[in-house]
């Protein structure tokens, strides 16, 4: 692992929100006191019924149960965009980029408001009330933002599903909430080439049933089938909607959305977030992590079908009177310059993204960034997965010109919000680390059995106490929920990922406690081996799984993505395999490699190693749940190649 540390510079600590002694004070004030520190934080919102309860949580066996703020009441919507009227309703809330280059448009926060309350208004027509499930289905339009914002305003709780998902996924999704409405777009637009979405929705609804309404935003004009009754025209719909609408008061523990989880460990989850405790914790950290400041133009590359585009596209910025930059498109489209052009286009200040895209267009070398100008850029993001450090180092140099910190964010959908990350005026950073916890915020490592580990240590990732940010339970599961996080650790809140903690007390996460493999007896994070992988110059990316080894237990098999132009072949394979062993250790040495021209992903981008695994192991019968699988194409040539053939 990388010892190189980044100090943080001197500009930074003067004028970022927290510096490094505020830190220290604030991050033990907030664990000694939690209710004291979130009670003043809570005040961030404008409530309607000011709570006067801050905590009440038990992680107790059996009887798990999280409340925060739990007498107060607001409206999510009205804390995102009325409040702001006053101060900043000519200020730009949402900056809208298309996927083609020459569509742009900015919204105003007060024309959020008009296309929040006609919509809301829209579907209060439609019989949408409290407590009620809306599906969103859409593409990275405004009207995305609009949908959720509107859902929140009249109490109703969104799951939104990623727009590249297929007919079943979208279907199950559709089930598990029961919800009677969907809100789609005609056809999606990404990369140039169009994603049926009503037709997808069409084939989800003949499956499933139980949908009675259906709005399909005109985003491409394509000619779509049309179910009268059912399917209405969302520009009708708003225009004929008034553009007032009262919000509705939403009790602090009213749900706000259910947002199922990737799956790349298995079956996604039906993660439930409220209402109070949500929007404080994913306002507070975007002010403080990104060190959002008044004009700043921020974007954040991620697509509202996850959770990042949740906490960190729309409420949480919208909360913070942000301008945030909402892109439709993708970062090769139409060449791997189009991330550095949209930054010089609106004069992006904060960019955050995951490292997937950062391996990928390191694979393209410098060139398409360094032609353009990122004067604007002021920090940098990275979240989803570990950030090798040849990554960090490679995206720190070349996109941030070594003048831009990174803040790498660790965090779950289950979480809300970012758990352990640097606070760019306060912590220096070590390429590779997510370093320390948010305020509130208790890690602790254990060990199989549970033993507290202190000092440097490496062990399973809990977390000892609640945030406001945390999730509360498994959309209809609570059973589920308890089983799946507080079951392994009793009292504890289960992560499922493995970290190291070092002597400065930095937390590295070293990959899914799944992903561990146990060489000769040696434990070993998969994270490690793909690092240095990754650090040698012919490869773009590496994914390390464990598979039955008759001699040493678990021997290591390594997928390798070459740097484009590169060939894979026998002698390479030789080099790599001498260069881990040179970079960690004979130990860590793979025993086979194989090289693959994509991975399979989740439609975030993260590797799904359970499938890998099942390749490995020559067993891809049973490859389990791939819907969730951004190109299902990818897995047959995996198969095919595979190196372990009986
Ligand atoms: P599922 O839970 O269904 O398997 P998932 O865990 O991939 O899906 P998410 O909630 O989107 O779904 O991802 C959270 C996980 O992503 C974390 O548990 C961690 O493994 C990884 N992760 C996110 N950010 C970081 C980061 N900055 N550093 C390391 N790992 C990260
Ligand atoms: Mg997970």
């Amino acid at each position: 692992m990388s010892e190189k540390l980044h100090p943080v510079p001197q500009e930074w600590a003067t004028r970022a929100h927290v510096d490094a002694a505020k830190y220290d004070a604030d991050y033990a004030r907030s664990i000694q006191d939690p209710d004291g520190f979130w009670g003043e934080v809570g005040k961030r919102l404008n409530w309607i019924t000011p709570f006067t309860k801050v905590k009440n949580v038990s992680y107790a066996p059996g009887n798990v149960s999280i409340k925060w703020y739990e007498d107060g009441a607001l409206n999510v919507a009205a804390n995102c965009v009325d409040r702001h009227l006053a101060t900043r309703g000519d200020q730009v809330a949402i900056l809208w980029e298309g996927d083609d280059p020459k569509d742009s448009k900015a919204i105003t926060y007060r024309e959020l408001h008009e296309q929040v309350c006609r919509f809301a208004n829209a579907l209060k027509s439609r019989g949408v009330k409290k407590g009620d499930r809306v599906t969103i289905y859409l593409p990275m339009i405004p009207e995305a933002a609009y949908a959720m914002l509107a859902c929140a305003r009249i109490g109703a709780v969104h799951s939104i599903v990623f727009g590249g998902f297929s007919p079943d996924s979208l279907a199950s999704r559709i089930e598990g909430c029961a919800s009677k409405v969907v809100i789609t777009a005609d056809e999606g637009l990404r990369g140039g080439r169009k994603v049926p979405l009503k037709a997808n929705t069409d084939a989800a609804i003949a499956k499933v049933g139980g949908v009675d309404t259906v709005f399909v935003v005109t985003r491409t004009g394509a000619d779509v089938a049309w179910t009268e009754g059912r399917d209405i025209r969302y520009e009708d719909a708003v225009a004929e909607a008034s553009p007032e609408h009262e919000p509705e008061a939403m009790n602090a523990e009213d749900p706000l959305f259910i947002l199922y989880t990737s799956g790349s460990t298995g079956q996604p989850k039906g993660v439930l977030h409220t209402t109070g405790g949500y929007l404080v914790y994913a306002s507070y950290t975007h002010q403080l992590i990104f060190d959002y400041h008044d004009g700043d133009i921020y974007w954040c590359t991620a697509d509202v079908g996850w959770v990042t585009g949740h906490s960190y596209i729309v409420y949480g910025p919208l909360a913070n009177g942000a301008t945030t930059l909402m892109f439709e498109g993708v970062p090769n489209y139409p060449s791997t310059s189009r991330f550095w052009e949209v930054v010089d286009k609106h004069k992006v200040n904060i960019f955050y993204t995951a490292p997937t895209a950062i391996r990928a267009l390191m694979g393209g070398g410098e060139e398409p960034v360094k032609k353009t100008s990122r004067a604007s850029l002021r920090l940098l993001g990275s979240v989803g997965e570990p950030i090798n450090p040849e990554a960090w180092e490679w995206y720190y140099r070349v996109v941030g010109d070594s003048r831009c910190p990174i803040v790498d964010t660790w965090w779950q959908t289950e979480t809300g919000g970012i758990l352990i990350t640097p606070l760019p005026g306060a912590t220096d950073l070590k390429p590779g680390s997510a370093t320390k916890p948010f305020f509130g915020v208790k890690p602790e490592l254990v060990d199989a059995e549970g033993k507290v580990l202190e000092g440097a240590a490496e062990g399973n990732l809990v977390i000892a106490d609640s945030w406001p940010g945390q999730m509360r339970t498994v959309y209809g599961d609570h059973k589920r929920f308890e089983d799946t996080y507080f079951s392994t650790y009793p009292n504890k809140y289960f992560t499922g990922d493995g970290c190291r903690r070092d002597a400065d007390g930095y937390y590295w996460i070293t990959g899914r406690v799944d992903d561990v493999i146990n060489v000769s007896g040696h434990r070993m994070g998969t994270a490690e081996v793909e690092s240095s992988l990754v650090a040698h110059e012919k490869v773009a990316e590496a994914a390390v799984v464990g598979y039955p080894h008759d001699v040493k237990g678990q021997g290591i098999y390594a997928y390798v993505t070459l740097n484009s132009g590169v060939e894979g072949d026998d002698a390479l394979r030789k080099e790599l395999v001498a260069w881990v062993r040179k970079d960690i250790g004979p130990i860590a040495a793979p025993d086979l490699i194989q090289f693959a021209p994509g991975l399979p992903k989740t439609r975030s981008g993260k590797i799904m190693r359970r499938i890998l695994r099942k390749i490995a192991e020559d067993d891809f019968g049973a490859l389990g749940d791939t819907s969730t699988l951004a190109d299902p194409g990818v897995v047959e040539d995996l198969i095919d190649q595979r190196q372990n053939k009986a």
